[in-house]
């Protein structure tokens, strides 16, 4: 089986995290989710974990020197080089892309494509107040979309400036939605199947398709 390399981004209440647990089913790469190691490192008192607590706590992000780090270290391991990987917040800075465009580039397999799960921010909103938990007050999400928006728009243009990013309309019931990222997917697949940027057949892909 050939492994994708991809990464999802989407805001709060944009569906990323149902979408990005069908996509580990349907294409098999390991979900790696820096905003869990880093829960996990604090829940198990770690170095890493004592580091990060702080400016986790303070809504900040960790330094970009200690994030790529861990991400470079669970990159080389066995289960991702074998099947590839969804990477789930992160790159969050453009500097943070550029170190993941060297950890690739080092091994030899480049990323397939960013994907930007796009729901408008009215929408994300009117869904969190919905589910109405206690940290759901309007302004407390609008304060969390307003960081979200101002850390992403130079993500997204770097990515759009490499040719990576795929901007998915999420505004719609959970299986279009799905359909439409794996469509971009699938399409970016055979791209780099064409380049010759990747070994083997995409994975969902069809013969004749
Ligand atoms: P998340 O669950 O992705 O929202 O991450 C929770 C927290 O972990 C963030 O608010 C940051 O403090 C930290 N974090 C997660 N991923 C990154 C990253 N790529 N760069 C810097 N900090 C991060």
């Amino acid at each position: 089986m050939t492994s994708v390399r991809l990464v999802i981004l989407g805001r709060q209440g944009s569906g990323k995290g149902t979408q990005a647990g069908r996509l580990v089913e349907a294409y098999g790469p390991v979900h790696i989710s820096t905003g869990d190691m880093l829960r996990a490192a604090v829940a198990a008192g770690t170095e890493l974990g004592l580091q990060a607590k702080a400016l986790m706590d303070a809504g900040d992000l960790v330094g970009d020197d200690l994030i790529n780090s861990i991400v470079a270290e669970r990159l080389v391991e066995g289960d991702v080089v074998e099947r590839g990987f969804l990477l789930d917040g992160y790159p969050r800075t453009p500097d943070q892309a550029t170190a993941l465009e060297g950890f690739l580039a080092e091994a030899g397999t480049p990323l397939d494509v960013a994907v930007n799960l796009d729901v408008p921010v009215d929408e994300v909103t009117a869904r969190m107040v919905a589910r109405g938990r206690a940290d759901d007050t309007e302004e407390g999400i609008r304060r969390r979309l307003d960081l979200y928006e101002s850390e992403t728009a130079p993500l997204l243009a770097w990515f759009a400036e490499h040719d990576l990013l795929d901007v998915v309309d999420g505004l719609a019931d959970e299986e279009t939605v799905f359909d439409r990222l794996t469509s971009v997917i699938d399409g970016r697949l055979r791209v780099g199947d064409a380049r010759g940027t990747r070994s083997g057949m995409p994975v969902r892909c069809a013969p004749g398709a």
